[in-house]
């Protein structure tokens, strides 16, 4: 499907930097919203104690990586804090296809990437209250080596330097607060016209709504 067709499923990418609440904060929304599709990344990353194959990501190595990516299999990748991260896509323009919501956990980068592809893409940048309750969430979660933690909360500030290029910031300081307003933006963005048209071609017929989309 090329990015100017008409399609009812929206695509949402989520952006922030590590130990903004991120992960927590999509979680909590598929929880809400299990109609949306999280996509799962490939990686080079090692796995984390509780992380599985095919769940949180697709781990791989740095040739399979760089063999995938040649082939032009990746909708966007980009190198994150020394590993490999990247978007299958195949598994998106099948999803796009079906009219599924889709939902990217990505780096500014990769946002970058998609959004020339898919400039309705809906960019969300998740904020921390302060870089002090950054690195005390990426210490608290204890899953990273202290150097590893080290290095993302450096990188914290060229990330948010990003933040003006996206529609939406959410501030997540107070955990309900930025979930309302992270399911606010679900529901503004399905009712956007071209998402209302796709969806209700009938209805839309019906009432003699013409749109130049195609
Ligand atoms: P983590 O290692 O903490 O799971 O993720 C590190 C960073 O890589 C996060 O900012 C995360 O959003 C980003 N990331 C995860 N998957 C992808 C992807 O497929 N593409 C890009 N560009 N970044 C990703």
């Amino acid at each position: 499907m090329s990015a100017s067709q008409a399609s009812s499923g929206s695509l949402f990418m989520v952006v922030a930097p590590s130990g903004a609440g991120k992960s927590t904060l999509v979680n909590a929304l598929l929880e809400k919203e299990p109609a949306i599709k999280l996509s799962i990344s490939y990686t080079t990353r090692a796995p984390r104690p509780k992380e599985q194959h095919g769940r949180e990501y697709y781990f791989t190595t740095v040739e399979d990586f760089r063999a995938r990516r040649l082939a032009g299999e990746f909708l966007e990748s980009a190198e994150v804090h020394g590993n490999y991260y990247g978007t299958s896509r195949i598994l998106i323009a099948d999803q796009m296809k079906a009219g599924t919501d889709v939902l990217l956990e990505i780096d500014w980068q990769g946002a970058q990437q998609v959004k020339k592809q898919f400039p309705h893409a809906v960019g969300i940048f998740i904020l921390p209250p302060s870089i002090a309750a950054l690195e005390e969430r990426l210490k608290k979660r204890g899953q990273d080596e202290p150097h590893v933690i080290t290095r993302r909360i450096l990188a914290a500030g060229g990330e948010i330097a990003h933040a003006s290029e996206f529609e939406y910031v959410i501030i997540n300081q107070d955990f309900d607060t930025a979930l309302r307003e992270l399911c606010a933006i679900v529901s503004a963005t399905r009712c956007r016209f071209a998402q209302q048209a796709a969806r209700n071609t009938s209805l839309f017929a019906q009432l003699g709504i013409h749109s130049n989309l195609s």
